[in-house]
């Protein structure tokens, strides 16, 4: 059931949201077909999509069948060392002078996109430091190596080529970039990197002196941690102020800081291009910034802003300051003509404070294209795949003890109930379980019976399918029951 409910939301036009749902496809077919697949299948904006389930079988069959045409025997051999994986044969045949650097193979894939969409890092690596063009177009229906990266899963793949320069908004030959490319085959994470990725070049640019400035607007040592935090995908409040107490500096300088990012913001929505995710974000940012920058100030720590985040209110533990706050930051976004921004005041438009979708939870769809509602989910940072969860109720996630310490002042009110929730729960899955056992027995039961004619060999029968069952007393209930209806 969970399976078919898995939706997938991705951006598929700057400002559409498409829900894909998966859907497993019987593909047996090669690189083009891949293609005209996706052309078929990505032309029906706002409808549900098939996703490619088994992506994998589809990513093996394209890579087999290399009719390799004007592939130098050395090449051979080095596209023979990506699949296989092996980063020191390729490290001697990048020095092959037989070897041409961005060599293409049938369908104008280059070594780096054959790298790049077996998700090999360390090969994407080597590739690029030997001089490979991260943004080559040759491929036959032109995709590029970030798509290929992306296509693969590989987060540090993508991030690889995103940081060696490659283009986000190149367009293959059916209009469609990466992230989309990505989304499609149900690859958010990637999505998620490739939407939120900023280039350090256009950070690095306040660092610098301009004009009559007298100093750089951004200084040169908190450059790093700045840098780090503007590519977060991570946009729970909690986490990013995790974050800032982790990198004091961005507090002590938070003027400075919220200069560059508000500027950013600018720049984000002036451009000719429009970017409202990166301006959105760093809107986000400079808000938070500012806000726990005042408080720093004040109070030299952050820990006192992060339980205000965390405090649920009494009636059912929902945090309602961190809630208003991020409301708050969406509707201070200068910008009231962007989309993004609009598709997401629509979404929280008629919803309670309390209610889902939450703020955080929109903000980050918006941002990622991607759910963010995990079951998993820390219930104080909302970190995915928190592995701990409260030992007395077992309702409640979290990714660490500070976490849960964290929320402890909140949770203790509800544990109990939680608790006796959890009991309740156990208690009822237990009785389907069991229903469903006797079920199956039962017919098991039926089809013994029909399977025989007389009625004293109705019970012969089910005595001989007792062991097969196990637990004898659930049986020999069937058995008089059995019994009583014959
Ligand atoms: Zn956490
Ligand atoms: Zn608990």
């Amino acid at each position: 059931m969970c399976e078919n409910e898995d939706v997938a939301h991705l951006r598929l036009d700057r400002y559409r949201n498409v829900y894909v749902r998966k859907r497993t496809l019987d593909l047996k077919i090669g690189n083009s077909a891949l293609h005209l697949r996706v052309q078929q299948h990505m032309c029906i904006q706002g409808k549900a999509l098939p996703i490619f389930q088994n992506f994998d079988v589809l990513r093996e069959d394209i890579m087999s069948t290399p009719a390799m045409e004007g592939v130098r025997p050395a090449e051979q051999k080095l596209l023979d060392s990506i699949v296989k994986g092996s980063v020191e044969e390729l490290k001697s045949l990048v020095q092959d002078p037989d070897v041409r650097t961005d060599f293409v193979d049938d369908t104008g894939m280059t070594p780096l996109m054959h790298a790049a969409f077996r998700g090999r890092e360390e090969i994407c690596e080597l590739l690029l430091a030997h001089g490979a063009d991260v943004n080559a177009d040759t491929h036959q229906n032109k995709y590029s190596a970030l798509m290929f990266g992306a296509l693969s899963g590989n987060t540090e793949v993508t991030r690889i080529l995103l940081n060696a320069g490659a283009k986000r908004d190149v367009e293959n030959s059916v209009g469609r970039n990466a992230a989309q490319m990505a989304g499609f085959v149900g690859q958010h994470q990637c999505v998620s990197v490739i939407n939120n990725f900023f280039p350090k070049e256009e950070l690095l640019y306040f660092t610098k002196i301009h004009g009559l400035e007298k100093e750089p607007k951004l200084p040169m040592e908190l450059f790093p941690s700045l840098l780090k935090l503007v590519n977060t995908a991570a946009l729970h409040p909690v986490k990013l102020s995790f974050y800032l107490q982790e990198h004091v500096g961005l507090l002590e300088e938070y003027k400075k800081i919220v200069k560059v990012l508000e500027m950013l913001c600018e720049k984000g929505m002036k451009a000719k291009d429009t970017n409202d995710v990166i301006a959105m974000k760093t809107h986000y940012l400079a808000t938070l910034i500012r806000n726990v920058g005042k408080i720093y100030a004040e109070k030299k720590e952050v820990e006192t802003w992060i339980k205000c985040l965390v405090k649920g209110r009494e009636s059912d533990g929902f945090a309602e300051y961190q809630e208003k706050f991020l409301r708050q930051v969406l509707r201070e976004f200068p910008y009231a003509e962007s989309e993004l921004l609009q598709q997401m005041v629509r979404s929280l438009a008629n919803v309670q404070i309390g209610d889902s979708p939450t703020a955080v939870c929109t903000l980050s769809q918006g941002l990622n294209g991607q759910r963010f509602q995990e079951d998993d989910c820390c219930d104080t940072c909302g970190e995915p795949k928190a592995a701990k969860k409260c030992s007395a109720c077992k309702m409640v996630n979290y990714c660490n003890l500070r976490c849960q310490k964290l929320h402890w002042s909140t949770h203790k009110k509800f544990c109990k109930k939680l608790a006796e929730q959890y009991k309740l729960q156990e208690i009822r899955r237990q009785q389907e379980e069991e229903k469903q056992k006797e079920q199956a027995a039962k017919e098991n039961m039926k089809k013994a019976e029909q399977s025989q004619e007389q009625s004293e060999s109705i019970q012969n029968e089910s005595q001989g399918k007792v062991p097969h069952e196990g637990e004898g007393d659930s049986n020999s209930t069937e058995h008089t029951e059995l019994m009583n209806e014959s």
